[in-house]
């Protein structure tokens, strides 16, 4: 029997895979799909751009948006920022690009297969809009993307827009429901409690009580930290609103919402807010941000969510005797997490392995050898 410890998209994804390969398989959530549903579901698997929280200057960047009230710092992990200082401005041979872009591909081509067999998480290949501060800056910033995007200068209600043209759309709410059917049709069993701790071969729930297995995925998300793993929850709020919108899908990085519209709603998402507190009051930020674009509309309910991002941005994949730890899809969390989920479960069955260790984190001089293992 294998357990897998969270329920968001890299666990109910780990969940299916295993059970496809005819194990028993126990998932343990106190509430599957909540986190990450809150994502906007815009799949940008040729931009890494936007999970890049180590380039030079981003730092800066981030204290003006701070104090801006764009962002808020409610927690400070130091054991995160000193890696973020060891990681700061360090740049990843070919070797981790292209297992990135693995991941991204294995990822899309897993959702078009699932929308192919049911389209019933209006999965769509369209181009996204995307309005920032200055366009020049941002298609310099492209050009030296290790995932080489295809994009145009567009435009967007008046405004001058970056068009990603190899995006994706889904809704997370209909994908976690989907994959919800997937793993319960697989047999999965759910166990509806937060898991407390996780050692070799065992998983000790909150009450106390104990599950015993061959092989443990700890695909919980932030929580990953409490193994050891640096990765910051960077929160973020997606409401589901009715209103009028005639338009694409929209990222508006200058107001700070994001914009997708669905048959029943029109998700809005936004924050990227370094805090794991039960304070949501910014979530009325994309609210009022959202209004800039729709005008009038009706909120039918918002989920919160903590992008488990590590220092440098990249996943955290990694094997420690009968544990694997999958972690880190940072803002793109929906757009790798099928292939996080493949790696995770084909390294727990000793079948591959994967440079997207922890040992990154290692001084400089030992990272060569890391990536060799
Ligand atoms: C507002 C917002 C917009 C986003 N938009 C996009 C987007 O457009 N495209 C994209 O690709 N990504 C997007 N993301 C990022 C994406 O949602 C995340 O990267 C992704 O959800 C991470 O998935 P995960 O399964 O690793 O972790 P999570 O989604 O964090 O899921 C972890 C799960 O583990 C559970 N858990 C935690 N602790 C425990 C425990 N102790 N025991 C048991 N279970 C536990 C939680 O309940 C949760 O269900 C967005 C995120 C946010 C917040």
């Amino acid at each position: 029997m294998y357990i897998v410890v969270g329920g968001g998209v890299v666990g109910l994804f780990s969940a299916v895979y295993l059970a496809r390969e005819g194990a028993d398989v126990v998932l343990v959530d106190s509430a599957p799909g909540g986190w990450s549903k809150a994502a906007a579901g815009v799949l940008e698997p040729t931009k890494f751009e936007i999970n890049r929280i180590n380039v030079r200057g981003y730092p800066v960047r981030y204290i003006k948006m701070w104090l801006k009230g764009k962002a808020r710092i409610a927690r400070l992990d130091w054991r995160w920022i000193l890696t973020y200082i060891k990681v700061y401005g360090r740049e990843y041979p070919e070797e981790i690009w292209n297992q990135v872009k693995e991941l991204a591909r294995f990822s899309i081509s897993e959702y078009r297969r699932l929308a192919e067999e049911k389209n019933d998480f209006e999965f769509r290949e369209e181009p996204l809009y995307e309005v920032v501060e200055d366009i020049e800056a941002e298609v310099a910033a492209l050009k030296q993307d290790p995932l080489k995007p295809r994009f145009d200068v567009g435009e967007v209600k008046g405004r001058r827009a970056i068009v990603y043209l190899d995006s994706v759309v889904i809704s997370t709410d209909l994908a976690v429901e989907r994959l919800y059917r997937e793993v319960a049709s697989r047999g999965v069993r759910i166990v509806n409690k937060k898991a407390s701790r996780v050692e070799e071969g065992r998983v000790v729930l909150e009450d106390g009580e104990i599950l015993k297995g061959d092989g443990v995925i700890v695909a919980a998300g932030w929580w990953a930290r409490r193994l050891g793993v640096p990765v910051a929850p960077l929160k973020g709020y997606g409401f589901r609103l009715v209103a009028r919108w005639s338009g694409p899908t929209v990222a508006d990085f200058i107001g700070g919402v994001f914009l997708v519209p669905f048959k029943g709603w029109i998700k809005a998402t936004g924050r990227f807010d370094l805090d794991a507190s039960p304070d949501h009051s910014p979530s009325r930020k994309v609210l009022a941000a959202a209004k800039t674009w729709l005008g009038d509309f009706e909120v039918m309910d918002m989920a919160v969510g903590y992008r488990p991002c590590a220092p440098d941005g990249l996943p955290v994949i990694e094997r420690r005797g009968g544990v694997v730890v999958a972690t880190g899809g940072c803002r793109l969390g929906w757009t790798l997490g099928p292939g996080i989920a493949h790696a995770a479960v084909q390294l727990l069955l000793g079948r591959s392995a994967t440079a997207l260790t922890t040992a990154r984190f290692s001084a400089g001089k030992r990272l060569a050898a890391a990536l060799k293992h």
